[in-house]
């Protein structure tokens, strides 16, 4: 059953590079917004753009219809939904709890099942697209749950994203969010490259960009991430920190179901080595710094 948006009080928990924007987009498109937050100053936008803060999960979890999580790591949703106070021990029964962090599609299925004992619904909604894609509205999100609470919050998803996509049962939103960074993992190895040989054989690599970013090379990272790279732009977009821990997810799967993911591997070890050189809250791009030159002589220098 869809909820009119007159009706729904949305709770939002995790307010950071995503999880402001796509609130803000929720409140610009009609909705009544409480929000929480670990850091409370990341909310000061939200609540001049008339949300209502929550002094704690619980309180929001009490009230809110709908609950939507955009926190950091696996351990900070289960904080948020099975610690003391959290979601789902303080949910009404019939509210729609639904997690967009990027997490384990064990913990998603953990949820679900908690969930359902007490009557709430729960769906995974794992997004691809950025910083960018969460500004503009223009995400991709896949989710896994029950198809009728899918569609119940459909009206929500269309606010956030313009590739909604039901994958399956629950966790399936997180393994396709998976199969996602899988792509994207050899995928930046590609990008860095072709950067890196661009400017070693005296191309201008901006220029050398226009060409091969519409043609069969072409690539979200390619699009976005190159022309920061090219900038030494390294400021996130998306944290070193969270690619990791999505690659370490992704390795994780596909272990216990042995699949081969040599790229998987090898990106694994390029950014542990950057993780391990202090650069886990630089955007993903500085995977760069690792083929260029002169850092990359330095990581040299810093690894002996
Ligand atoms: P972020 O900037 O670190 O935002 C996460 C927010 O959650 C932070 O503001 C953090 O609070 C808050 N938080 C964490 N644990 C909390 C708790 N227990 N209670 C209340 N608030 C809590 O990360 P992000 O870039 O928005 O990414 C969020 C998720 O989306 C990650 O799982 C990431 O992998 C995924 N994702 C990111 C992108 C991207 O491009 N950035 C794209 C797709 C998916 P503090 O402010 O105190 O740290």
């Amino acid at each position: 059953m869809i909820i009119a948006k007159e009706n729904t009080l949305i709770g939002f928990i995790g307010l950071g590079v995503m999880g402001k924007s796509m609130a803000l987009n929720l409140i610009r498109a009609g909705y009544q917004l409480m929000v929480y937050n670990r850091t409370q100053d990341k909310a000061s936008e939200l609540l001049e753009a008339g949300a209502i803060w929550a002094e704690s999960v619980r309180e929001l979890a009490q009230v809110s219809n709908v609950v939507i999580t955009m926190v950091g790591l696996p351990s900070d949703v289960e904080e948020v939904y099975f610690g003391d106070g959290g979601i789902l021990a303080c949910a009404q029964s019939d509210a729609y709890v639904i997690d967009m962090t990027t997490s384990q599609p064990t913990l998603a299925q953990q949820i679900y099942n908690t969930a359902l004992e007490k009557g709430i619904h729960s769906l995974d909604a794992p997004v691809s697209g950025g910083d960018v894609g969460a500004r503009n509205g223009e995400l991709s999100i896949m989710v896994g749950g029950d198809v009728d609470a899918f569609n119940a919050m459909l009206p929500i998803f269309n606010e956030l994203g313009t590739n909604i996509v039901f994958q399956g049962k629950s966790g399936s939103g997180q393994h396709t969010k998976m199969s996602n960074q899988i792509a994207i993992a050899s995928n930046m190895i590609g990008v860095c490259e072709a950067i890196a040989y661009a400017k070693r054989v005296g191309l201008d690599p901006r220029k050398a960009l226009q060409s091969i970013d519409k043609g069969a090379a072409g690539s979200w990272s390619l699009t976005n991430l190159a022309p920061r790279m090219i900038e030494h732009d390294y400021r996130p977009g998306f944290f070193i920190k969270h690619f990791l821990k999505d690659i370490k997810i992704a390795l994780e799967v596909s272990e216990s179901i042995d699949l081969y993911t040599p790229g998987l591997n090898l990106a694994f070890e390029l950014y542990e080595k950057l993780s391990e050189n202090g650069e886990d809250s630089s955007g993903t791009q500085a995977l760069f710094k690792m083929y260029d030159d002169q850092v990359y002589g330095q990581f040299e220098d810093d690894n002996e």
